[in-house]
């Protein structure tokens, strides 16, 4: 980077530590050309991306809103707040290290019916069933049945 005294291109670092618990490194560094010392912190830009409907509207990513069909889709089944809890934070994580400004709304809800298939199939399926609104009954029966199959390899 340049130095803001001279712009010579050449600095050092001469001091490196990490602050703001950890999410922000904190550089001293000399320039090589004129000697002076300056400071510049470093931060990884995590950003959430937007969403893009398929009508291509654009939304802000809204997690509670995630969190409410994903408890819709678990209701009644014995999977607890934590793991809804974790699953959220992977989706978040996916959407961030995604990199991207803006994603399609739909990967959110691979990401969702991804995770929910880890937690419970049957909340799996009701999510998938609204989600994807299958066009038949013979295409629900058909995910139930695969997702059988799946069952039986594994006792
Ligand atoms: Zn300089």
């Amino acid at each position: 980077m340049h130095c803001p005294f001279c712009s010579a291109l050449d600095t050092k670092v001469i001091d490196s530590r990490l602050v703001a618990e950890g999410n922000q490194v904190r550089r001293r560094r000399e320039c090589i050309t004129c000697e002076e010392r300056f400071t510049t912190f470093e931060t990884a830009e995590l950003v959430m991306p937007r969403l893009v409907k398929q009508n291509g509207e654009r939304e802000p990513f809204n997690e509670d809103k995630l969190r409410w069909g994903m408890l819709k889709a678990l209701e009644k089944r014995p999977v607890g707040i934590e793991q809804v809890d974790e699953a959220i934070t992977h989706i978040n994580h996916a959407l961030r290290a995604s990199g991207e400004r803006e994603v399609p709304s739909k990967m959110v809800g691979e990401l969702v019916m991804h995770e929910l298939r880890r937690l419970d199939e049957v909340a799996y399926v009701r999510f998938a069933s609204v989600y994807r609104s299958f066009k038949d009954l013979n295409e629900f029966r058909e995910e139930i049945d695969r997702l059988s199959n799946d069952n039986s390899g594994k006792k």
